[in-house]
C-alpha cells in the first residue's frame, strides 16, 4: 500500500502556496487540538490517529474549500472520539466550525444495515443533514480516506463499508457534479465488492495503456503542434485514462466487447475560454476526421448535473480512434469537483459560507448551468419528497427514524414498536428529560423511558401526536382495554 499519510507541514505547504492571505493560526490551532485529542491513538493500519484528519484536511484544502472547513476536517472526530466537548470547540474556534463539527458527529450515529429501505432512509438522512452542504464535503473527503485504508479492516467491515459507499455516497457525489471524488470512491469499493471484475478490469485497462501508451502521447505532441500553429497557446493537453468502475459498466451495456468503448484513453484539452474550445474542435476536425454522431456539445447542452465540455471522437493515424474532450480550466474543475468548485468561484474574496440550503442553491445553479428540465423535475421530486416536513430523529442506537415535522416522543415510540409506544411513560431528548408532547426536530436523539406495569397509553394523547399510525395505535389500544374510563375519554373527544 502507498504511504497516503500527509504531514501537517505538507498541509500548511499547500495552504500557504495555494490560498490568499490564509489564516494559518486557525489551522495550526485545529491541528494542536486534532492532535491533543487522538494522541494516544492507533488507527488498525498502524498509523497515529492523526494521520487520519489530516488527509481530510489535505483533500478539503486540495479542494479550495473554505478554511474553516479544512479546520473542521481537522476536527471532524474529536468530540466523538475524545473528551473534547462541542461547547470546547465552539468557544475555541467558533459557532461556524463547531456547527460543522457537530453534524459530521451526528452523521457518524447513521448505521447501514443493508437493506435497500434502510439504505433509502440514509439517503434521506444524509440529504436531510445535508442543510449545509459544506458537511458533504468533508463527509466526502473522510469516507474516502477510510476507504484508502480499508484494507486495514475486518473483512465483513470492508464489504459493509465499500457497498454503502457504492449505493449511497457514489451516487450523491454524481448528483452534486463530484465527479472525482465519485470516481474515486467508485473505484475504491469496486476492489472490495468485485475483485474478480475488478482485476480483469484493471488488467485490460492496464494492457491497453501499455499498447497504446506512445500512440497517445504522439497524438498529443501532434495536437499541441496544431493548437501552437493557431492562436491557441495557452492549451493544457493531456491524456486521460477511464475509471475502472466506469469502464466496468459501460463494458456491461456493451457485451464486454472492448473496441466499442472509444473513450478508454481520451486526450484532454483544456483552454482559456468558451471561444477556445470551439476552436480547438474547429482545429481538430481540420486535422482528423471526426467520426459520425459523436459530436457532443456539453457547452451548448450540459448535463444535468452541470457538466461542460465539447467531446469528439476522431480518427487518427493508421484509422486508430481516440475521443477529445474539450474545456476551459473553469469547466474543469466544475467537472472534478462539482458544487464544490462553484462555491469556491463564488466565493472568491467573499465572506464565510453561512448555513446555505444547499439543495435551493443547487437548484439555482442548475438553472443557470443547464435550465435542462427533467433534472429540474427530479430535484423538484426529491426536494418535496425528502424535504417537506419530514424530520429524522435517531434512536440511541444511532438508527434514524422518519418522522412528520412536529412528531413528538410518542410518534417516535410507536414509530419503533406499538408495545413501546404503549408502555411508554417518559422520554429523554438529547440527554433530557422532556415531556411526551414535546415537538422534536431533526437530529434530535430520543431515548423512550418505558414504564412495564403500564396497562396502555394515554387517551389523551392523541390530542398532540402527528402520525397516523400513533393515532391508530392509540385508539386500538382504548378499544381493546376494558376501563369503561378510557372509553368515555375517546368519545368525548
Ligand atoms: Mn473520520
Amino acid at each position: 500500500m502507498p504511504d497516503m499519510s500527509r504531514t501537517y507541514d505538507e498541509l500548511t505547504r499547500l495552504i500557504a502556496s495555494s490560498y490568499e492571505n490564509p489564516d494559518l493560526g486557525l489551522i495550526s490551532r485545529a491541528y494542536e487540538m486534532a492532535e491533543a485529542a487522538h494522541h494516544d491513538v492507533v488507527r488498525l493500519t498502524g498509523d497515529p490517529y492523526i494521520v487520519h484528519p489530516l488527509a481530510v484536511a489535505y483533500k478539503l484544502a486540495e479542494m479550495g474549500s473554505n478554511l474553516n472547513v479544512v479546520a473542521a476536517g481537522l476536527l471532524h472526530d474529536v468530540v466523538e472520539d475524545s473528551d473534547i466537548t462541542l461547547e470546547e470547540v465552539s468557544a475555541k474556534f467558533g459557532e461556524d466550525i463547531a456547527s460543522l463539527v457537530d453534524s459530521l458527529t451526528k452523521l457518524k450515529k447513521v448505521k447501514y444495515s443493508g437493506t435497500d429501505r434502510y439504505a433509502e432512509n440514509m439517503r434521506k438522512m444524509f440529504l436531510a443533514m445535508a442543510s449545509d452542504v459544506r458537511v458533504v464535503f468533508i463527509k466526502f473527503a473522510d469516507r474516502l480516506h477510510n476507504l484508502k485504508t480499508l484494507y486495514a479492516q475486518p473483512k465483513h467491515k470492508q464489504e459493509r463499508i465499500a457497498r454503502e459507499s457504492l449505493e449511497i455516497y457514489a451516487p450523491i457525489a454524481g448528483r452534486l457534479g463530484m465527479s472525482e471524488f465519485k470516481g474515486e470512491i467508485e473505484d475504491l469499493c469496486f476492489e472490495y465488492l468485485y475483485p474478480r471484475d475488478y482485476e480483469r478490469v484493471r488488467d485490460m485497462i492496464t494492457s491497453k495503456v501499455r499498447e497504446k501508451g506512445a500512440y497517445v502521447s504522439r497524438i498529443i505532441d501532434q495536437t499541441e503542434k496544431y493548437l501552437a500553429e493557431s492562436d491557441i497557446s495557452d492549451a493544457a493537453v493531456h491524456g486521460r485514462v477511464k475509471r475502472l468502475y466506469s469502464l466496468f459498466k459501460k463494458l456491461g451495456k456493451y457485451d464486454d466487447d472492448l473496441s466499442k468503448v472509444y473513450d478508454l484513453i481520451a486526450i484532454r484539452v483544456i483552454v482559456r475560454d468558451v471561444e477556445e474550445c470551439y476552436g480547438v474542435l474547429g482545429i481538430l476536425h481540420q486535422k482528423f476526421t471526426p467520426m459520425p454522431g459523436r459530436i457532443k456539445d456539453y457547452l451548448a447542452q450540459p448535463k444535468p448535473n452541470g457538466y461542460q465540455s465539447l467531446h469528439t471522437t476522431v480518427f487518427t493515424e493508421n484509422g486508430e480512434i481516440v475521443e477529445f474532450q474539450i474545456r476551459t480550466q473553469e469547466m474543469h474543475e466544475l467537472a472534478e469537483f462539482g458544487v464544490a468548485a462553484h462555491w469556491r468561484y463564488k466565493e472568491a474574496g467573499m465572506s464565510p459560507l453561512k448555513n446555505l440550503y444547499w439543495m435551493e442553491e443547487l437548484a439555482k445553479i442548475q438553472k443557470e448551468l443547464a435550465g435542462k428540465k427533467d433534472f429540474m423535475e427530479q430535484l423538484e421530486i426529491m426536494k418535496i419528497d425528502v424535504f417537506k416536513d419530514r424530520i429524522f430523529v435517531f434512536t440511541p442506537n444511532g438508527d434514524v427514524i422518519d418522522l412528520p415535522e412536529n412528531a413528538t416522543p410518542v410518534d417516535f415510540a410507536y414509530a419503533i414498536h406499538t408495545e413501546l409506544g404503549n408502555k411508554c411513560s417518559a422520554a429523554r431528548v438529547n440527554g433530557t428529560m422532556r415531556n411526551l408532547d414535546t415537538a422534536l426536530r431533526s437530529n434530535d436523539v430520543v431515548e423512550i423511558i418505558t414504564d412495564k406495569n403500564r396497562r396502555g397509553p394515554n387517551p389523551d394523547w392523541i390530542k398532540f401526536v402527528k402520525t397516523h399510525h400513533a393515532r391508530s395505535k392509540i385508539r386500538d389500544a382504548a378499544k381493546s382495554t376494558v376501563s369503561g374510563w378510557l372509553k368515555e375519554m375517546i368519545r368525548r373527544k
